[in-house]
């Protein structure tokens, strides 16, 4: 296999670097989730940092050269936030997987940014702890990407999104600084909220390379309950019913009648006839809480529910949520491709929101569904694609557009947890008001005032 002569500025990077850092660009670290959108960038060099140091160097020689950088983590991000859409240097953290510090009985630990989310979780659980956050992708994305597009997931509805974890950050900020902001410290308000505003940066205002996580003793049971009903309006009743009786679900979930038809035929359990829309609430604590609590859901729940099904057994709860894991390969599956958004609104339109959902895909001639984060009024409002036709990606992107307008006519957000990226970008505009842009404009300036990480993404405008 022939190899490409390094470029010059794969020679210079190496020169101050050494070679190590540096690995050939492959198509690997040139898209993410988005690939099926036709997002495919190109890069003019790859580094792979094994310190902070490297990251630190790396950004300090690009700012010095007026040279682009794209902060990568595992590239799940839905948004084409790692993506290097206009060339320069793609810093991949991938080897940046150590622990740096656990105090169990702290509960705390200071992790990588290129840590993979799952191994976080299964770390603290060997401990007896649990880390909440678990956005979809957890095998593959990083906690550093978690904590750049500050992720959600099924639990972020009872213990909040990743940010409400980190307490500390280490980042690289431009022209090449290490900083730290907040640590091991539960509380902090000294000064700015400097953490809070790298936290769901996107690569745009710094490159994080550690984070202090706070952590809970695990709960002892965790039991899901899924409740099957005839359509959104009999769910999102239901949904609201969950909520209005005071009960707490740490997950609270939902997918629509379409995404059923997709994703239904692998369900672990037995999927009634008729049946148009799914909850799925999980009750976590002892044993005890847990059981009393799935009790009084199902109660609530199976109101007019056309079928419950309530694992029991870690392997039983696991195949349910290794299925709703996979919710979004089966939605994927059905036509080849998909344009799939992470709107949110408040919880009494979330039936609104579905339904329209459907109907700007009938008015684009396109299949369309959602499923999401119920409780947080989350949803994955969806266009399915055919694999070869392009005129019907473009009809897709624009139904997206209108999703961005319903969601801020509903009171909602263009995005819960995927982030803006390059897909959303410009939308800002939409959603807030031009003095709050402005600021947003200041502080991308005030932190990279050449404009050179991650260009394109989050703030920048159509
Ligand atoms: C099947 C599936 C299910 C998913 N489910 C969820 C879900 O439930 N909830 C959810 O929120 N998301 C979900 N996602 C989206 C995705 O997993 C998250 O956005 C995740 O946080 C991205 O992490 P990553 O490491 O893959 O980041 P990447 O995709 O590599 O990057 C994402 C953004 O973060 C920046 N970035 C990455 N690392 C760093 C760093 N160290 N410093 C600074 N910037 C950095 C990048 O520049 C980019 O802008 C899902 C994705 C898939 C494929």
């Amino acid at each position: 296999v022939a190899t490409k002569a390094p470029s010059s500025l794969e020679r210079e990077l190496a020169a101050i670097l050494g070679p190590d850092p540096l690995a050939p660009v492959t198509a690997a670290y040139l898209g993410d989730e988005t690939e099926g959108r036709g997002l495919r960038g190109r890069a003019d060099a790859l580094v792979l940092p094994s310190s902070a140091d490297v990251v630190a160097r790396t950004l300090a020689w690009c700012y010095e050269h007026d040279v682009p950088v794209v902060p990568r983590g595992g590239g799940t991000g839905f948004a084409g936030g790692a993506v290097p859409l206009d060339g320069g240097v793609v810093i991949a953290l991938e080897r940046l997987t150590r622990v740096r510090r656990f105090d169990p009985l702290l509960w705390r630990i200071n992790v990588e940014a290129g840590m993979r989310t799952a191994d976080v979780r299964r770390l603290a659980r060997e401990h007896g702890l649990f880390f909440p956050p678990d956005p979809g992708a957890a095998e593959q994305s990083q906690i550093g990407g978690n904590i750049a597009t500050n992720a959600g997931g099924p639990h972020a509805f009872k213990y909040g999104v990743t940010g409400a974890w980190v307490t500390g950050l280490e980042a690289v900020v431009p022209p090449g600084e290490l900083v730290r902001v907040g640590g091991s410290v539960r509380k902090d308000v000294a000064g700015y909220d400097l953490r809070g505003l790298l936290v769901g940066s996107e690569g745009t205002l710094g490159i994080v390379t550690a984070a202090w996580l706070r952590l809970l003793p695990a709960p002892e049971a965790f039991l899901p309950v899924a409740a099957f009903h005839r359509d959104v309006q009999a769910g999102c009743e239901a949904i609201e019913r969950v909520l209005g009786s005071g009960l707490t679900p740490a997950a609270l979930e939902f997918l629509d009648g379409a995404t059923l038809e997709a994703a239904g035929p692998a369900f672990p359990g037995e999927v009634p006839a008729g049946a148009g829309f799914l909850v799925i609430a999980e009750a976590d604590g002892s044993r005890e809480e847990a059981a009393r609590l799935r009790a009084e859901l199902s109660e609530v729940l199976g109101e007019g529910a056309l079928g419950l099904v309530s694992p029991t057994g870690a392997g039983e709860v696991e195949a349910l949520w290794r299925w709703r894991d996979g919710v979004s390969i089966a939605v994927t599956a059905r036509r080849g491709r998909k344009v799939s958004e992470d709107i949110v609104v408040p919880l009494d339109r979330l039936a609104e929101a579905i339904e329209e959902t459907l109907a700007i895909g009938r008015r684009h001639g396109l299949p369309s569904c959602s499923w999401g984060h119920a409780g947080d009024g989350n949803l994955h409002a969806t266009f399915e694609v055919s694999a070869d036709d392009d005129e019907e990606l473009a009809r897709a992107e624009l139904a997206a557009l209108e999703l961005f307008a319903l969601a801020i006519r509903l009171d909602g957000s263009i995005s819960g947890e995927h982030g803006v990226g390059w897909v959303k970008r410009g939308q800002l505009a939409r959603q807030w008001e031009p003095a709050a842009l402005a600021l947003h404009a200041e502080i991308k300036r005030a932190f990279d005032p050449k404009g050179l990480l991650n260009p394109g993404k989050k703030v920048a405008a159509l």
